[in-house]
């Protein structure tokens, strides 16, 4: 691995494919941070895989780390309120997607994930 680049990135975010890599590119773009993509270049040599399959880290500069942590952090909430109901950590109860407050008791939609 070579490193040429003078300035220093850091990965943000691991894109499922090409295309959402490419919508976050831009959304992180709009706060005028560079934006740089790895791993997408790596399809055309394997050949077999389709470009869909392929991860893509999203890698901004040191010092957008935090901006585009957060600006992430809000897609993902997005995106995962979209998919699929939620248990309340509090009381067990299931609730809709769209709810960002426990129905029954009042109590946030909890983060849980590793990292
Ligand atoms: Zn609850």
């Amino acid at each position: 691995m070579t490193r040429t680049a003078s300035e220093s990135f850091v990965r943000v975010y691991r894109a499922a494919n090409a295309t959402e890599a490419h919508l976050i590119k831009g959304m992180l773009e709009q706060y005028g941070m560079t934006v740089r993509l790895f791993g997408e270049g790596l399809s055309s040599g394997l050949g077999e895989l389709p470009a869909e399959v392929v991860e893509v880290e999203i890698r901004v500069p040191t010092g957008f780390r935090q901006l585009a942590r957060q600006l992430l952090d809000e897609y993902e909430a997005d995106a995962a309120g979209a998919a699929a109901d939620w248990r309340c950590a509090g009381c067990g109860e299931e609730n809709p997607a769209g709810f960002e407050a426990c129905w029954n008791c009042r109590g946030t939609r909890g983060r849980d994930r590793p990292g």
